[in-house]
């Protein structure tokens, strides 16, 4: 009885400030239904953000290239975010060995193409959101095509290969690059904006050879730590968009799930880098073959 009243009385107050938030943004709001207000009431009240902020994710349009155990959360969180376009490249099905870290999708899934079950989720969790689906490998000859209609760029991916197409892609057409990784227990992300900050050769000028690599199939992941590191990507993307706080633009920060420490590396431009650097040697798009340590089991 105690608990049914409690419970009346959480709604009541729930409901009232309900009101009160769209009540308080009503002075300065945009045409919008309440629906719309309300779903965004809790952003749209941040100082960070506002209307204009709002209105800035509703018109922007993000690509996702992976939708894995990174993708997932970040394809969530701008889904929520209200980010008006969401591009999604993926050529991959489900597996039952990636449903400990890929959120969006369950077990009736397996088999499924990850880019139809992600848009179905992702539609359900707000159906203003345009998702478009890209179910292919990004390579030299799409790249481009995909790439240039976004505003900004995450890089979700897995592969090295596939990393240095998008990285040199976002180089040439000048678009912001959100990039993480995630491996055991560990998780890193940084942000290269076009002209500002130094590029991903800088750090790592070509791929490492064969059989240096190893992947998450090899070595294992944390599907928490996937979350915590998509979830900061999906947080750069929106600082990008509506233009608030201090970006990862120079510096990589580290995460270490087990001792829960964040470290941070500040970055700078190479002169000997082969495609920001003095006497650049990559003038276009390459797509590497590299071999990771051992067949995964994915
Ligand atoms: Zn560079």
């Amino acid at each position: 009885m105690n608990d049914n009243i409690n419970c009346r009385q959480n709604t009541a107050a729930q409901a009232e400030q309900e009101t009160i938030t769209t009540d308080t943004i009503k002075e300065e709001s945009p045409d919008w239904d309440v629906n719309k207000k309300l779903r965004y009431s809790r952003q749209v009240i941040l100082k960070q953000i506002g209307y204009e902020g709002q209105t800035k994710l509703l018109n922007s349009k993000v690509l996702v290239v992976g939708a894995g155990g990174l993708g997932c959360p970040i394809l969530t969180y701008l889904a929520g975010a209200g980010v008006g376009t969401i591009g999604i490249v993926d050529f991959d099905t489900i597996g039952i060995s990636n449903l400990n870290r890929q959120v969006l999708f369950g077990t009736d899934d397996v088999g499924k193409k990850k880019v139809d079950v992600a848009q179905e989720a992702l539609l359900k969790l707000n159906p203003d959101v345009k998702i478009i689906k890209y179910p292919i490998r990004i390579n030299v000859d799409n790249a481009e095509e995909i790439i240039q209609d976004y505003d900004v760029i995450v890089d979700a991916l897995d592969n090295i290969p596939s990393r240095y197409v998008v990285s040199d892609c976002c180089y040439f057409l000048k678009k912001p690059l959100v990039t993480g990784g995630a491996m055991e227990s560990y998780g890193i992300v940084r942000t290269i904006l076009p002209n500002k900050s130094p590029c991903f050769r800088c750090l790592m000028p070509f791929p490492p050879k064969d059989g240096v690599l190893q992947t998450c199939s090899d070595v294992g992941v944390f599907g928490m730590v996937t979350g915590i590191i998509g979830s900061v990507q999906a947080m750069e993307v929106v600082k990008i968009i509506v233009g608030f706080g201090k970006l990862l633009d120079d510096r990589i920060i580290h995460f270490d799930g087990s001792t829960l420490k964040w470290n941070e590396i500040r970055l700078e431009k190479s002169e000997r880098c082969p495609l920001c650097g003095k006497n650049p040697t990559i003038t276009e798009l390459v797509q590497y073959e590299v071999k990771c340590k051992i067949k995964g089991l994915d």
